[in-house]
C-alpha cells in the first residue's frame, strides 16, 4: 500500500506525529487504497506559513499544464477515485474529466477577469476598479467528490492569485494527495498549495481561526459548517459555505412516468445517493402516485449493486460502515414513522458497505425521512393534492439546493420556477448535475448563500476590489 505524505511548502513532508490512516476499498474491505498523514497543528502551522510565504510570488498560470497532466492519465485517476470512495467507474472518470474542465474553465479567467472604468466626478480623473487576490485561503472539502471539489474550489483561488491550505475529508484524502502530484509536475512554485490530511476535528479550527487565513471555503455537513461559521465570523473573515440539501423531485399529474422514473433514478441512485444534490423526496401527485410508485420500487429493484470497478455494476457502495449505517437508520425511522419501505431498505451482499437502492411510501412532509438529510441511496415518496401542495412541501425543508419538475405543462415550470425555493431549479432533469459557467449554491441551510461557487460567483469570492482614484492634474 502507498503511503502519501502531506504536500507542504513544494515537499512531501511526513506527519509530525509520525501516524498515519490506511484508507480501503469501501467495496472491498481487504484492499488498501494508501496511507494518509494523521497531520497535527504543527504540520498545519507550517502549511499556513508556507503559503504566506509564497503569496506574494504567485501569479496563477499553470492550470492548464495540470489539466494536460490529468487528462493524460483519466482511466487511472478513475480508478483510483473508485478505490478510494467507492463510485462506478463511469462516474469516477465523470469526476476526473470535470476536474479537468474545471482547471480550463478558471485558466481561462486569467485572460477574462477585468475591471471597471467609471465615470469620475471631476475632469482628468481616472476611476477604475480591480480585482486583486485576499492572500493565504483555506479550503476544506466533503468525501463525496475528492477530487472535483478540491477543483473547483482551487482553480479559481489560484488562478486570481491566491495560494491554499487544502484539508480534504479523512475518509478520501488520497485523490487530493494525488491532485498534489500532478500539481508538483506541472511546476507550481513551491508554498503556492500546501494540502494537509488528518482529523477536521483536530486540524479546524486552528485552521480557521489563524489570522494568517484570509478566506475560508468549505463544503460539508450543516452542522460543522454552522459551528465554523461561528469561528470565523469574530475575524470577519470571508467564509463560504456549501452544505447539505433535501432535495426533491415534483412529479406532476401530466409527467411522463417513465421520464419521471428515470430522473428519479438517476438523480436518488446514481452515486449512491451522495451527492449534495441528490434527489431524496418525490412529491407525486396523487392521481398517478400508485403506479409511478410502483414503476420506481421496480427500477430500483434492477440496479445491480456492487463494486465500482466490476463491469455491469451501476451503483457503487456507502462511502463507509458508518455513512452505511446512517442510511439504514434512516430506513428503520421512517419505518417506525409509519412509512413503507416498497424497494431495498437492507445492505445489499458483498464485502463492502453496500445498501440496496430504496423507495419509501407514505412519507408525510413532517417525518424526519421527509426533513432530514439521508446522503445515501433512498427516496422518500411524499403524496400531494394539486401543484399548490406539491411546492408548499418542496419548501417545508431547512434546505434548498436543488429542485426539479417534472411535467409537460409550461405553465407548471413557470409557477415552480417563480416559487420553489432553491438555487438550482431543473425542469425534466435530474436534481443532481451541474455546469461548471453556472452559479452552484444553495438557499437557507444549503449555503451562506452571498457567494456562489463555479462560473464568476468563484471569482468573486476569491477576489476583492479595489477602486482607485488617480488625478492627473
Ligand atoms: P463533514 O463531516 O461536514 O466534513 C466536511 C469537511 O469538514 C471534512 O474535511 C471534515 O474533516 C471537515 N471538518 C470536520 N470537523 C471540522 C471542524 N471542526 N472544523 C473544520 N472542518 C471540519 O461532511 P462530509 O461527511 O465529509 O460530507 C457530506 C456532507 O457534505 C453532506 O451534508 C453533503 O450534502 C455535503 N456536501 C455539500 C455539497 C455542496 O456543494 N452543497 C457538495 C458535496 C457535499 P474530517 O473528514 O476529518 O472529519
Amino acid at each position: 500500500m502507498q503511503t502519501y505524505r502531506n504536500y507542504i511548502g513544494g515537499d512531501w513532508v511526513e506527519p509530525s506525529s509520525g501516524n498515519y490512516s490506511e484508507i480501503r476499498n469501501p467495496a472491498q474491505l481487504d484492499e488498501g487504497v494508501g496511507r494518509a498523514p494523521l497531520s497535527g497543528i504543527v504540520d498545519l502551522d507550517q502549511a499556513i506559513a508556507a503559503a504566506a510565504a509564497a503569496f506574494p510570488a504567485w501569479a496563477g498560470r499553470i492550470l492548464h499544464k495540470v489539466a494536460n497532466i490529468i487528462e493524460g492519465q483519466i482511466d487511472a485517476w478513475a480508478a483510483e477515485l473508485t478505490r478510494e470512495e467507492g463510485k462506478t467507474r463511469t462516474e469516477a472518470r465523470m469526476e476526473v474529466v470535470r476536474a479537468v474542465e474545471l482547471f480550463r474553465y478558471f485558466a481561462g479567467e486569467a485572460w477574462r477577469v477585468g475591471g471597471d472604468v467609471l465615470p469620475a466626478d471631476t475632469p482628468n480623473t481616472l476611476l477604475y476598479s480591480v480585482r486583486v487576490p485576499l492572500g493565504v485561503v483555506a479550503i476544506i472539502t466533503p468525501w463525496n467528490f475528492p477530487l472535483s471539489i478540491p477543483v473547483w474550489k482551487m482553480a479559481p483561488a489560484l488562478v486570481m492569485g491566491n495560494t491554499v491550505v487544502i484539508k480534504p475529508a479523512s475518509a478520501t484524502p488520497i485523490m487530493a494527495l494525488r491532485l498534489m502530484g500532478a500539481l508538483h509536475e506541472a511546476g507550481l512554485p513551491a508554498g503556492v498549495v500546501n494540502c494537509v490530511t488528518g482529523s477536521g476535528g483536530v486540524l479546524g479550527d486552528a485552521l480557521v481561526t489563524d489570522t494568517r487565513i484570509k478566506a475560508v471555503s468549505f463544503t460539508g455537513s450543516y452542522a460543522i459548517g454552522h459551528a465554523l461559521y461561528q469561528k470565523t465570523a469574530p475575524r470577519l473573515v470571508r467564509t463560504h459555505l456549501e452544505m447539505g440539501g433535501k432535495n426533491p423531485v415534483i412529479v406532476a399529474a401530466d409527467a411522463d412516468l417513465d421520464k419521471a422514473v428515470n430522473i428519479c433514478v438517476r438523480g436518488g441512485f446514481g452515486l449512491t445517493g451522495q451527492a449534495c444534490t441528490a434527489t431524496s423526496r418525490v412529491i407525486v401527485d396523487r392521481s398517478i402516485a400508485q403506479e409511478f410508485s410502483a414503476r420506481l420500487a421496480a427500477a430500483a429493484q434492477k440496479i445491480v449493486v456492487g463494486p465500482g470497478l466490476t463491469d455491469g455494476v451501476q451503483m457503487g457502495p456507502a462511502v463507509s460502515a458508518s455513512q452505511r449505517d446512517i442510511d439504514l437508520a434512516f430506513v428503520e425511522i421512517a419505518s417506525e414513522e409509519g412509512a413503507t419501505v416498497v424497494a431495498g431498505g437492507t445492505a445489499a451482499e458483498g464485502y463492502g458497505y453496500f445498501v440496496k437502492p430504496t423507495v419509501i411510501t407514505g412519507v408525510r412532509r413532517d417525518m424526519r425521512i421527509a426533513q432530514e438529510e439521508v446522503f445515501g441511496p433512498v427516496i422518500g415518496i411524499i403524496e400531494v393534492g394539486d401543484m399548490a401542495e406539491a411546492i408548499a412541501v418542496c419548501n417545508d425543508v431547512a434546505y434548498g439546493l436543488s429542485a426539479t419538475i417534472v411535467t409537460n405543462d409550461v405553465r407548471n415550470s413557470i409557477r415552480f420556477a417563480e416559487q420553489a425555493e432553491a438555487g438550482m431549479l431543473k425542469v425534466n432533469q435530474p436534481t443532481a448535475g451541474v455546469s461548471i459557467q453556472a452559479p452552484f449554491g444553495g438557499f437557507k441551510q444549503s449555503g451562506s448563500g452571498m457567494f456562489r461557487e463555479m462560473g464568476k460567483g468563484a471569482v468573486e469570492f476569491f477576489t476583492q476590489q479595489k477602486t482607485i482614484y488617480i488625478d492627473g492634474q
